[in-house]
């Protein structure tokens, strides 16, 4: 992927239309601005981090899992060589 160059300007034009739309999504409260990055005024099971909800491996991330699994086959590939 491309990086597009963004000045400073730009950013906080974005930011602050990103803003407005919260604001208007959350009715206007005085701090409905923070949920302006992901729109999401929620921290149920499926929204929360899965490091909070899951039990076991699915604690982990994608990469910690991959981590974990080619680092023991690396073990096991040199125990038998
Ligand atoms: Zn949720």
């Amino acid at each position: 992927m491309k990086y597009k160059h963004r000045t400073r300007a730009e950013r906080r034009l974005f930011k602050s239309r990103a803003k407005q739309r919260a604001e208007k999504v959350f009715g206007g409260d005085r701090k409905s601005y923070r949920f302006a990055d992901n729109m999401k005024s929620c921290s149920c099971w499926m929204c929360q981090n899965p490091r909070r909800s899951q039990k076991g491996s699915k604690k982990l991330t994608i990469q910690e899992r991959r981590f974990i699994e080619e680092s023991t086959n690396d073990i096991e590939h040199s125990i038998i060589n």
